[in-house]
């Protein structure tokens, strides 16, 4: 028996105790799914009153279905997996093949981005220098790289300038709503840096994971993009389901962490020991946490300076005969030498069904991110009037949009910078000093969901294994 402040806890050995995990976004429950069938107990704290985090769908009358986060979900072959086991397999909605199709703003007009090597070369969308320099980037050698570089200069050297501002800066912002000047090369795209690494050419990498896909039996191509009929909050949905009754503790935010012999105890409940502690939080909220006794606190103070710049999502509904754009596509993404007040367009009601009552489609505009965070500030009565300026002129709408759902993320991306091997060693000697302590998630393991469902496994796997 030991004490703590008025309250006795039993002692037990530390594999019997609960693991606890502080956050019940995809990271967290993930993690809590693979340590409850690994045998273990856990506990799953967050201060919303679902779960999910930014995994947020909201059904609206007549028949609106609005994600204020990530829309679209990538079905590498571990979703696929995951989609089965949680017995959503019935409920997979993959994006219809329109979806293939991307628009790119050049020169006030839109342009479909070509999909496939012949389609690029067959392009007007690119000069022919520029298809020369890719012809010519195949035959690049292997040379040693030995520091990281921003992203923009590292892509620039393979494939020029041109494919960078209408290729490359599109792409990055339509993933982080971030610059390639100021991403690193190495955290922020490492398939492109491996691929470097490992074959100097980045057309010979691609060339040589198709192969190595195909080798697997897995299908050609970029993985599906898919979603459920809800949205995809029925992916936290599915997976909180698995969990044990009692296991979720929501409404409770932890800000408090201490480590005990033979364990850790939270502020939210100090007559429970835990064997020890995930932190599946963003970088705000983990340099918020108090970790460790008054006077050997451990700070996580510094994460707070990681850039997330803000962003908002306008979900805009319209009747279909006050668009004229076929909206044949997944969206349209703005370079920023576009000059455009928007980030991108996504089509929502022809990437899936069920988004827009009949006769009626969706459209989410996005707003902010690094190029204009001011934007992204500002309240609706300012958003609204710029965003249907520019769609009148990209998409030809003719009347106001008939639904209008504003959401906001004043902290929406981590930026992966040249700076961010600093945050990694944070987290890293945080971990290193307290021992039973894990942290991770798009803090550090990549922002994407399927990033956060690997971050997820691989976090349960060390709590477990400590
Ligand atoms: C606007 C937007 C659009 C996106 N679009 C896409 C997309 O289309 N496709 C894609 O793959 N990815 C997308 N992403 C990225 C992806 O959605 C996220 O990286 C991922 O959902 C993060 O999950 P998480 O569980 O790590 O963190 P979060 O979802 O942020 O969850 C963290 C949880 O921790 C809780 N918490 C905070 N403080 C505490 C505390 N003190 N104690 C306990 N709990 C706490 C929070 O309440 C929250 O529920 C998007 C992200 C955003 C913001």
């Amino acid at each position: 028996m030991f004490s703590v402040g008025t309250k006795s806890v039993q002692t037990e050995p530390s594999s019997r105790l609960p693991i606890a995990i502080l956050g019940a976004g995809i990271t967290g429950l993930a993690a809590a799914r693979h340590l409850v069938r690994a045998g273990r107990r856990v506990i799953v704290f967050d201060p919303a009153r679902i779960p999910g985090g930014v995994v947020r769908s909201e059904r609206h009358e007549p028949g609106w279905l609005v994600e204020s986060g990530p829309n679209s979900l990538q079905e590498t072959p571990a979703v696929a997996a995951l989609v089965g086991e949680l017995g959503l397999a019935s409920r997979r909605l993959a994006a219809g093949p329109a979806a293939k199709n991307r628009y790119i703003l050049r020169d006030g007009l839109l342009r479909t981005l070509p999909a496939t090597p012949p389609a690029f070369f067959r392009s007007g969308l690119f000069s022919t220098r520029t298809k020369l320099l890719v012809l010519r980037e195949y035959f690049r050698p292997r040379r040693p790289r030995l520091h990281d570089l921003p992203l923009a200069d590292f892509f620039g050297e393979h494939f020029g300038a041109e494919l960078l501002a209408y290729a490359l800066d599109p792409f990055v912002s339509g993933i982080y709503a971030g610059d390639p000047a100021r991403l690193s090369a190495r955290h922020a795209f490492p398939s492109l840096w491996k691929g470097e690494h490992e074959h100097g050419s980045l057309l010979r990498a691609q060339l040589a994971a198709a192969r190595a896909k195909r080798a697997r039996g897995e299908p050609a191509g970029p993985p599906p993009i898919i979603s459920f009929p809800n949205g995809l909050a029925e992916l936290p949905q599915a997976l909180a389901a698995t969990l044990p009754p009692g296991t979720l503790r929501l409404g409770t935010a932890v800000n408090q962490l201490n480590p005990s012999p033979g364990g850790w105890i939270l502020d939210t409940s100090p007559g429970e020991r835990f064997a020890g502690v995930i932190l599946a939080l963003p970088a705000p909220a983990l340099a918020r946490l108090s970790l460790g006794p008054p006077g050997a606190r451990t700070s996580l103070s510094s994460l707070d300076l990681l850039e997330h710049p803000p962003v908002t999502a306008l979900f805009l509904g319209y009747r279909r005969a006050d668009v004229e754009h076929p909206l044949d596509g997944f969206g349209l993404l703005c370079p920023s030498a576009e000059k455009s007040p928007l980030l991108g367009v996504l089509f929502n009601s022809t990437l899936f069904p069920g988004r827009a009552p009949a006769g009626h489609v969706a459209l989410t505009v996005m707003l902010g991110g690094v190029r204009q965070p001011d934007l992204a500030r500002h309240p609706l009565e300012y958003q609204l009037p710029i965003a249907e300026k520019a769609l009148a002129t990209l998409l030809g709408t003719r009347r106001p949009p008939v639904f209008v759902q504003r959401s906001h993320w004043p902290r929406a991306i981590p930026q992966y910078q040249m700076t961010h091997d600093t945050y990694l060693e944070v987290i890293a000697a945080a971990e290193k000093r307290l021992p039973g302590l894990h942290i991770g998630g798009p803090v550090r393991d990549g922002i994407s969901l399927p990033s956060c469902l690997a971050a997820g496994e691989r976090l349960a796997a060390a709590a477990h294994a400590a």
